[in-house]
């Protein structure tokens, strides 16, 4: 699989002067838009276990709804985090781009990291290929439009202006770069296709999503696509935003297994 997702609580253990640490989840996945999407059903449960939406639970007298705490309001942030499509967007953009996402939300006695990052495996053979081509966002915005009927200025924001060529050194056939998830049928995503020279066209595929990689990494690139598949490509450029990432000060928890 090769996205992880977890959920992480750390809180002072009463009396001892210790400090414990609990992943409360993990989730693996071959999407981001899944990835997400586990951590943001966590998110809510874990807000909904703090504090019950007075929204949801009509039997909660009128009284019973004023806040009644001081500290850092963690179950509205945790709400806000999870249904902030803007937010989820940028977040999905950022993990399948290769950097860790982390958003950590304190409580009075406990604070919670929500983390999800693209898992690389060790031991990859072979260069992906490099071809790049600008994505002119009119025909990115039609393409978008053509698949899911509609789409948010939001959500363009965080369009790709360039696709880079996710297949191996020297394949056949045309360039592809994954360039948008679908919310309403995540088993396909939508593909920029070119050759040398000419303007991307776009295609929804299904994912190839064959698990055979260490680990059982599953494939990340489209059904029938030229091999090797995505777990056998290596990506230069990722692992030194990955590495870079981390010596910035992100926690290590998400290298390779
Ligand atoms: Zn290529
Ligand atoms: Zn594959």
């Amino acid at each position: 699989m090769n996205y992880r997702s977890e959920v992480h609580a750390e809180g002072p253990v009463y009396g001892t002067g210790h400090t414990a640490h609990h992943i409360l989840g993990t989730h693996h996945t071959i999407s981001p838009v899944l990835a997400l999407r586990w951590l943001s059903g966590q998110a809510l449960h874990i807000a909904n276990r703090l504090d019950p939406d007075p929204a949801h639970s009509p039997w909660l007298p009128p009284a019973a709804r004023q806040a009644t705490a001081t500290g850092p309001d963690c179950p509205t942030e945790l709400r806000t985090w999870a249904e902030d499509r803007h937010r989820q967007r940028v977040a999905r953009e950022r993990i399948k781009a290769g950097h860790p996402l982390f958003v950590v939300v304190p409580d009075a006695d406990c604070t919670y990291t929500l983390l999800a990052c693209r898992h690389l495996p060790p031991g990859q053979t072979m260069h992906q290929c490099e071809a790049t081509t600008p994505v002119p966002p009119l025909g990115l915005l039609f393409a978008i439009l053509a698949g899911q009927g509609r789409a948010l200025g939001n959500d363009l924001a965080h369009a790709p202006t360039r696709a880079h060529c996710e297949l191996g050194h020297g394949h056949d056939g045309e360039h592809a770069d994954h360039v948008w998830d679908w919310d309403h049928q995540p088993t396909h995503a939508l593909w920029a296709r070119w050759n040398n020279g000419d303007t991307p066209r776009y295609e929804s595929l299904p994912w190839c999503e064959t698990a055979d990689g260490p680990q059982n990494d599953a494939c990340t690139l489209y059904r029938d696509h030229p091999h090797p598949h995505a777990w056998a490509l290596h990506d230069p450029g990722t692992e030194a935003l990955l590495r870079k990432d981390h010596t910035a000060g992100g926690t290590g928890e998400c290298q390779g297994e």
